[in-house]
């Protein structure tokens, strides 16, 4: 919930949102004000909020794998993904006799 001052008389309105009404970008939407019951037009700017972390990888160090925690847990065999730029690294073999392994108990669990 966001607050706009009214451009008739500049009480504070909070404006409502419904459903997707008033959440798109560049897109007008009108409300009446609770105060004067003017009817304004606002527009939405959607901010984004952005978290930083080190990379030691982009700054010429090797990316840190780790595996992947997979349910079920065959299937992330051989998956590792670095832990600062989340890249992906395959080991194709490892994962295909995984793969198999779990196609196989499958089998056996029928
Ligand atoms: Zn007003
Ligand atoms: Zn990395």
């Amino acid at each position: 919930m966001s607050a706009v001052n009214c451009p008739y008389c500049k009480n504070k309105v909070d404006i409502e949102y419904d459903g997707d009404y008033g959440r798109e970008e560049g897109t007008s939407y009108t409300q009446e004000c609770e105060h004067c019951k003017n009817i304004f037009v606002y527009t939405t700017d959607i901010v984004y909020y952005h978290t930083a972390y080190i990379a030691p990888c982009q700054n010429g160090k090797k990316h840190s794998f780790k595996s992947i925690i997979c349910c079920p847990p065959e299937l992330g065999e051989g998956i590792y993904r670095c832990e600062w730029c989340d890249a992906v690294e395959i080991d194709q073999e490892v994962h295909k006799k995984a793969v198999k392994r779990y196609l196989e108990r499958m089998e056996v669990g029928e």
